[in-house]
């Protein structure tokens, strides 16, 4: 069977990453996700196991130890990485997985994974619009949106390191981009 691609969006925190992937999900309900294990605590709604494993400190250090994690990365204070097993099982059963990451964390996975991965960078139609969405959302205290924004203008100069760029300006409009790249990995 051939195995499942592994697809990672990535960019800056407030860009609708999340969004785009549950659109992405809903359009094509035989996408995996790939979970995600953090250290950050759960915000309201977040369910264990669906929106995110929730870990201490101690656990996720445990499974880096353990080789329990593909990738990992530190953002904003927490550790977030990719639980290896799961990743492996879908994609061996044939399953193309989507994958919400840091951009250092995409860039290990192109790596790591070379033509069984496709890295989507997600960019805002432009700074102005990603400071309003991150205050607008209200789920993060002041200084944690400033924290986010500064690492966002960094963020948004490793565009050209992905595979393909994709503006989030309509978000239907993003997700049709997204799913043509995908078509067209897969062709290949
Ligand atoms: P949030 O706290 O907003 O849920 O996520 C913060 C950042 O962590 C986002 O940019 C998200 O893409 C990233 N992230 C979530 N899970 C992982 C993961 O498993 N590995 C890496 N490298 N980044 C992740």
């Amino acid at each position: 069977m051939k195995k499942g691609i592994i697809i990672s969006v990535s960019g800056p925190s407030g860009v609708g990453k999340g969004t785009v992937i549950e659109k992405l999900r809903s359009i094509n309900p035989e996408f995996g996700f790939s979970v995600s294990a953090t250290t950050r605590e759960a915000r309201e709604g977040e369910v264990e196991g669906e929106s995110y494993f929730f870990k201490t400190k101690e656990e996720f250090e445990n499974m880096i130890a353990n080789d329990e994690i593909v990738e990992y990365d530190e953002y904003v204070g927490n550790y977030y990485g990719t639980p290896a097993v799961p990743l492996a099982v879908m994609c061996d059963e044939g399953v193309d997985v989507l994958l919400d990451l840091t951009i250092p964390g995409s860039l290990i996975l192109k790596e790591m994974f070379g033509d069984q991965a496709v890295t989507i960078f997600l960019n805002p139609p432009s700074y102005e619009e990603l400071e309003k969405r991150l205050t607008g959302r209200g789920t993060e205290a002041e200084e944690v949106v400033k924290q986010r924004l500064a690492h966002a203008e960094e963020e948004m100069a490793e565009a050209d390191k992905f595979d393909y760029i994709v503006v989030n300006d309509d978000l239907d409009t993003a997700v049709k981009e997204i799913m043509a790249i995908i078509d067209k990995v897969k062709a290949e």
